[in-house]
């Protein structure tokens, strides 16, 4: 048996300080895990249950860089998030046991195009055109759980063009890492290669062409992008 076509390229993250690569198999996120902007949002800042969604693994752009500016949006958001990646997994995993199947952490950004996902939130249409489309992951280097530990607290920031966007704390996650995994893991069956959105702090804005991106997190590492 041969392939047919070409194998697409595995999407992949680099490790910190290393020449390891990670492999990339599902990007899950969380929505509005930061009460605050749960509030920008016009939403429920109480504790509900987490809520997921998915983008496709080559949507990842591993240590950041240059981005196109997508098409069919004029309201493009930038969200900072914390990311976690996987090194094992399972199904029903208890919070307990959750951290134990994290690889590391990363930094990331959830593009977003917001225009795309009003219209369709309001029609009760799928979210998946505003949030999984090309090169709407750019993800840091992994910082392995074994340098880092499990932050739980911590800086996370966001710049555009040296203007102070977004600054939180993980502090104020509603749900926390292993709490997410729990989760999820009631969902999905949750595999090493797994990286999870875990939702952005309050100051979510629009990014214009030419726009330079700098987020970062405390303890896990920075990322630049530009919007070309
Ligand atoms: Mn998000």
């Amino acid at each position: 048996m041969a392939f047919v076509i070409p194998t697409p390229p595995a999407p992949v993250l680099p490790v910190a300080d290393s020449d390891g690569l990670f492999p990339v198999r599902r990007i899950y996120c969380v929505g509005r895990n930061y009460a605050d902007h749960a509030r920008e949002m016009g939403g429920n800042p109480d504790r509900e249950p987490p809520f997921f969604f998915g983008k496709p693994s080559d949507a990842v752009v591993p240590g950041g860089g240059d981005i196109a500016y997508p098409p069919l949006t004029s309201n493009l958001h930038h969200e900072v998030e914390l990311v976690v990646a996987l090194g094992g997994g399972g199904r029903d995993i208890p919070v307990e046991q959750a951290l134990a199947c994290v690889y590391g952490y990363a930094v990331g950004i959830d593009l977003t195009r917001r225009d795309l996902q009003a219209v369709f939130k309001d029609k009760g249409q799928p979210w998946e055109m505003a949030k999984g489309f090309d090169q709407s992951a750019p993800v840091s280097a992994l910082m392995p759980a074994e340098r880092s530990g499990h932050p739980s607290s911590g800086a996370i920031w966001l710049s555009v063009d040296g203007a102070d966007r977004q600054r939180g704390d993980l502090a104020q996650m509603t749900w926390n890492v292993a709490e997410v995994i729990a989760h999820l893991s009631a969902y999905m069956l949750l595999a090493p290669g797994d990286l999870i959105f875990t939702g952005t702090p309050s100051g979510v804005g629009a990014l214009v062409r030419g726009n330079r991106v700098r987020c970062g997190i405390q303890g896990v590492g920075e990322l630049e992008i530009a919007l070309v």
